[in-house]
């Protein structure tokens, strides 16, 4: 599977988890045999613009993160692109789906998310999606900026045990008729992470789910990361997604 991820996501930009040191290398080297690395561009400055104001811009700018950010944000866009094609991951960081319009906390900058989806509406490439965010943390910051789009669905999963995880996102899918399935794939709720309840073959159900919901609706899949902290185990749980994805 087509894996978006640039060198610089190595760097760590920031004292938080998600830029943690080794947390990129933890993944890539369960996922590397089953990864086609490519390389994302910056996302331009307009497509940042659409999703952000100004005074955020200028903010993430301030500390010395637009650069990190403004890839990451990059490498949305070109595996939600992919994903109309093909299922992609998008392997980047930081995440994303903390940042609302005019500010952001949990780790996010920018949007990475919403920059993608409302970059590929505005070239045509998209007529409808839905983002199914399985992190632990509800994504306040992606209903933030594309609530009340009718083109555009985001659904954070609720429950709170594993059987009800799954039929909820089974039942979220089946009545989805959207062209592309976004998931905004936080791991921090697997077993031995924060929330301590998916296992890796739960992330592989939700991974199938989603891209049999896109062969469905003759449309797209892609994922990108958001949480997860625990390297021993985020790298199989990656893997797994990416192997439901891709119809294993
Ligand atoms: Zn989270």
């Amino acid at each position: 599977m087509k894996v978006v991820f640039h060198d610089d996501f190595h760097a760590v930009y920031a004292s938080d988890p998600a830029a943690a040191a080794g947390r990129m290398a933890a993944i890539l080297e369960v996922i590397s045999p089953r990864a086609e690395l490519v390389a994302p561009q910056p996302a331009p400055p307009e497509a940042i613009a659409a999703a952000h104001d100004p005074d955020h811009v200028a903010w993430v700018r301030s500390r010395g993160l637009y650069e990190i950010a403004s890839l990451a944000a990059g490498g949305a866009l070109l595996a939600a692109e992919l994903g109309l094609g093909e299922p992609a991951l998008g392997l980047i960081r930081p995440p994303g789906h903390h940042a609302s319009r005019g500010s952001a906390w949990g780790y996010c900058y920018f949007n990475n998310m919403a920059v993608a989806l409302l970059e590929l509406k505005r070239r045509g490439l998209l007529k409808s999606a839905l983002v199914l965010d399985i992190d632990l943390h509800y994504g306040d910051g992606t209903v933030n900026i594309l609530e009340g789009r009718g083109w555009v669905e985001v659904y954070n999963v609720e429950a709170r045990a594993r059987e009800p995880y799954l039929e909820e996102v089974a039942r979220v899918l089946e009545g989805c008729q959207a062209g592309l399935i976004a998931i905004s794939a936080g791991f921090d709720m697997a077993k031995d992470d924060w929330g301590n309840l998916l296992l890796a073959e739960d992330y592989r159900r939700i991974g199938q789910l989603a891209c049999q919901t896109a062969q469905r609706n003759r449309g797209g899949c892609c994922a990108i990361l958001e949480g997860g902290y625990n390297h021993a185990i985020l790298g199989h749980n990656v893997l797994a997604l990416m192997q439901g994805m891709g119809g294993e």
